[in-house]
């Protein structure tokens, strides 16, 4: 058995006893395997696995390994998907909408209105997921839900057509106790409370939130997708650690 079959077997039993704990369906947890920095190689093994969600964090990195992947797939029965999870500038919007299958980091109007544009022109509908931040990092990304610019991205939504919004997602404070970690899934459920009961015309299923170290909280407090990049691929890179603590492009 290979180190990415057995990475997968325990994260599986993992995710089943957290359903358990919870009370939930192991249906009802997308396990997005969070690809970036490792070859597009490891990538389609991990497809062969049966993995078929990936998550990656910068537009030139896929742009680079997506032929590769695409080939070494081209023979299973159902393509992966590949969304973007990391900071998006607008001016790359075009490319984005191109190569990925959604866009899970939505932090400002003008990158859904450039997304939007995009997607209409490719005659695209592009599943989107806004990103909130909901700890006083000032390195987290996402948009500080009280502000003005959440009002204002909430309002406009439901006019851009060639978008379909899915939900929220979030990045938790790392190295903080459980109890915060905890607190911090517990606010991203209770806000897509509030706002799926404000606006209605939006999707609002998707909870995406939990990564290789908190993934298990973020099931008990009721995430519908984790991330998880290291527990699955093993160890990145140095380099690629400080991309993780800082998600935006580093280009
Ligand atoms: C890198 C990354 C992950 C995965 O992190 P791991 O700790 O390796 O599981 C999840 N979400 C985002 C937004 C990331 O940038």
């Amino acid at each position: 058995m290979s180190e990415l079959a057995r990475n997968l077997e325990q994260i599986e039993a993992a995710i089943t006893a957290a359903c358990q704990r919870a009370g939930r369906k192991r249906e009802e947890i997308e396990l997005m395997a969070v690809s970036k920095t490792y070859g597009a190689e490891r990538l389609a093994e991990a497809a062969r696995l049966g993995l078929n969600l990936f998550g990656e964090n910068r537009v030139q990195e896929w742009q680079g390994k997506r032929d590769g992947f695409l080939d070494l797939t081209a023979e299973l029965a159902t393509r992966p998907r590949v969304h973007l999870i990391g900071h998006l500038q607008s001016n790359k919007s075009a490319r984005a909408v191109e190569i990925f299958d959604g866009v899970d980091s939505v932090d400002s109007l003008r990158l859904a209105e450039r997304l939007n544009d995009a997607a209409a022109k490719l005659g695209k509908q592009l599943p989107v997921l806004i990103e909130v931040k909901l700890s006083t990092e000032e390195t987290k990304a996402g948009l500080d839900p009280e502000s003005n610019d959440a009002r204002e991205l909430l309002e406009r939504l439901p006019e851009l057509a060639s978008l379909k919004p899915e939900g929220l997602m979030t990045i938790a404070p790392f190295d903080v106790p459980k109890a915060e970690t905890r607190a911090c899934f517990q606010s991203l459920r209770k806000l897509r409370d509030e706002w799926s009961a404000r606006h209605t015309r939006l999707g609002w299923e998707v909870l995406s939130m939990g990564m290789s170290g908190d993934f298990e909280l973020a099931i008990e407090e009721g995430a519908t997708r984790i991330r998880i990049g290291t527990a699955l691929f093993g160890k990145r890179p140095p380099m690629a650690e400080q991309l993780k603590q800082f998600p935006e492009e580093a280009e």
